[in-house]
């Protein structure tokens, strides 16, 4: 068991998470619990999935359907599509995700229109850094798209997911963050609050200056359930 003596368990991980957040949350006038963590499971056995419920995490992501539909999720919790979906997986998504966070073309949208029987909870996906490589709006796309879709009788927009290049220096994402918190915060203004509830932006690497610079969600993989080993 070389190298694994170290290792903090789910519940540790998610007890100190807390303190960081709470702490980042403070720097922007936040009330800690109004941070929702949505701790993401791919990978991750149904065990530790468990495990993280147990230690008080209610919201999950996973970025496959497939993935998703071979685990199992505590029955009250709420599941979170973040990867891209495939126009014809969006029936099968539709069974077992509560919110689709990863809105990132207008194709979808219309699919989610002709697939859905009861409104859909949707975010936009938002490509911050304009990379070639990465789905979603560009920044300064969103804004239409975001007026059609709250429009939409079937998508029930929620708010606004974020992607970001990587870079090693976490720091250097505050402009790219702070940038989708004044779009986010001018949609809010024109769509209202319960369109643009949510602004889920940072990852175990950034989450804590995605939290300083506004986000309310966070998608954390690594910082609760250690190195993705697959
Ligand atoms: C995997 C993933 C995350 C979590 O990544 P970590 O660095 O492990 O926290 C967040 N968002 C998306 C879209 C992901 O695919």
């Amino acid at each position: 068991m070389k190298g694994v003596f170290h290792m903090l368990t789910v519940a540790q991980n998610i007890e100190k998470l807390k303190e960081n957040i709470a702490k980042a949350a403070e720097k922007a006038q936040q009330r800690p619990d109004h941070i929702v963590v949505v701790a993401v499971t791919k990978t991750v056995e149904s065990s530790r999935i468990q495990e993280a419920w147990e230690a008080g995490i209610t919201h999950f992501g996973e970025n496959r359907v497939q993935e998703a539909l071979t685990k199992e999720y505590p029955e009250g919790s709420c599941l979170h599509m973040i990867g891209h979906l495939q126009t014809n997986k969006v029936k099968k998504a539709l069974q077992r995700f509560s919110v689709i966070q990863s809105l990132d073309r207008p194709s979808l949208l219309v699919e989610i229109e002709k697939r859905a029987s009861a409104p859909v909870e949707c975010l936009i996906q938002v490509n911050a850094g304009n990379e070639e490589q990465k789905h979603g709006f560009a920044p300064d796309s969103v804004v239409d798209f975001a007026r059609r879709a709250a429009a939409s009788p079937v998508v029930r927009l929620r708010g606004l997911m974020v992607v970001t290049p990587y870079l090693s220096d976490p720091e250097q994402l505050r402009p790219y963050f702070s940038k989708m918190r004044r779009i986010w915060e001018s949609l809010r203004q024109e769509l209202g609050e319960d369109r643009m509830a949510y602004l889920s932006m940072g990852m175990s690497g950034d989450y804590l200056i995605a939290i300083e610079e506004g986000a309310n969600m966070v998608r954390l993989g690594t910082a609760i359930f250690g190195p993705r080993t697959t």
